[in-house]
């Protein structure tokens, strides 16, 4: 079959002919139909300190895909062959204290698909049995395809009570805060405000749906608070931008009492102003993927309740054009892409 890898320690992907994986005992075999690139896959393709930190090569990359269950390996009952599925990427232990005890989202040896083994950049795949999901067949290939990085947003955006609160997005027009401002426009928040560098992505923001996206170049977030009608500061703030700058404006523009997730990667030396967090009792909660498996179940009821989040799609290429996809990725002119395994 053929394969996206990581080949060699250096940038780049690599298109290779690799034997079609066999499924172990309580694994099951999927033929890829759609695949969807995350910002994870990037690092992997820059060859960042990250990347090199973490991925051993040879490797196939990719964990956000939807296919069709074509075989089942010994142990295996509740998948059946020919169903459309995706795949929970994070491979929990089960047996450490915080799998025992229904938190299997923060395991203590969570092993990635795509990350620390083979992935789904693939015409097909080997997962555990466990990680598979069967989702609703109303929803389309192309959005289950890029269910696990909206199970991120969903898992960010849920964490507090949204109804009728005032929400801060950091980092709005990258693919998360996207469909973040969906799901908190969904569930009925009252404004969210994005705030974003990079102009095409701030565009994409509003069109997921927010009340305002500022340039924080330019605008200050206390402008953008008077220009919605806010007065004391955000009730919620989803920090998905992974920058420090960022984040320290989000502790300032918080409301007493106001409770932040974040998700997006700061660097260690990250600085803020913690005199804030203390005296504003702030809370601060870190996210870690998707909560298996209720962020799923979610997931898939809000999209077969009304929940768009097509808009978020900018890019399709056959799996062959994964290299003008990477090109797009890196210069940042785009939502998710996806790659076509053409196997519908
Ligand atoms: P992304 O890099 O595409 O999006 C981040 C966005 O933030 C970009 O659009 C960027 O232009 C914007 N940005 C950068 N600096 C900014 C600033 N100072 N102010 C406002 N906006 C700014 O990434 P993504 O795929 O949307 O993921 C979001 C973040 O979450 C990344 O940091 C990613 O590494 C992280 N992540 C974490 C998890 C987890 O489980 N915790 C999972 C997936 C991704
Ligand atoms: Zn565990």
């Amino acid at each position: 079959m053929k394969a996206i890898r990581k080949m060699e320690p250096t940038k780049g992907l690599w298109m290779e002919e690799v034997p079609v994986p066999q499924p172990g005992v309580n694994e099951v075999l999927i033929k890829i139909s759609k695949s969807a690139i995350c910002g994870t896959d990037l690092h992997i393709y820059k060859w960042d300190a990250w990347a090199q930190k973490t991925i051993k090569t040879p490797m196939t990359i990719g964990h956000e895909y939807v296919g069709t269950v074509v075989g089942i390996g010994d142990e295996v009952t509740k998948i059946h062959l020919g169903e459309r599925v995706t795949v929970e990427g994070h491979i929990a232990c089960g047996f450490c204290r915080n799998c025992r005890r229904g938190r299997r989202h923060i395991c203590d040896h969570t092993v990635g698909i795509g990350v620390n083994r083979d992935g789904g950049f693939a015409e097909y795949v080997c997962v555990p049995a466990e990680n598979v999901l069967y989702i609703d067949e109303r929803i389309p290939d192309e959005i289950v395809s890029i269910m696990d990085p909206l199970g991120n947003a969903t898992h960010t955006a849920l964490s507090f009570p949204l109804i009728g609160e005032d929400v801060l997005v950091t980092g709005a027009g990258g693919p998360i805060g996207c469909m973040a401002i969906a799901v908190c426009r969904f569930v009925g928040a009252r404004n969210v405000v994005g705030s974003e560098t990079v102009p095409y992505r701030r565009e994409l923001a509003r069109k997921m749906g927010a009340t305002l996206v500022i340039d924080p170049m330019k605008d200050d977030i206390a402008s953008a608070m008077r220009q919605v009608g806010m007065v004391a500061g955000f009730d919620i703030g989803l920090e998905v931008s992974g920058s420090p700058v960022a984040f320290d404006s989000m502790i300032k523009s918080m409301y007493n009492g106001g409770k932040i997730s974040l998700l997006g990667i700061l660097p260690d030396t990250t600085q803020i102003e913690w005199d804030k967090v203390i005296f504003k009792g702030l809370t601060l909660k870190g996210i870690y993927g998707r909560e298996m498996y209720e962020t799923w179940y979610k997931m898939e009821k809000m999209l077969l309740s009304g929940l768009d989040i097509s808009p978020v799609i900018t890019h399709r290429f056959h799996y062959t054009e994964f290299q003008k996809a990477f090109d797009i990725m890196e210069e940042g002119n785009c939502g998710k892409i996806i790659l076509d395994w053409g196997n519908e």
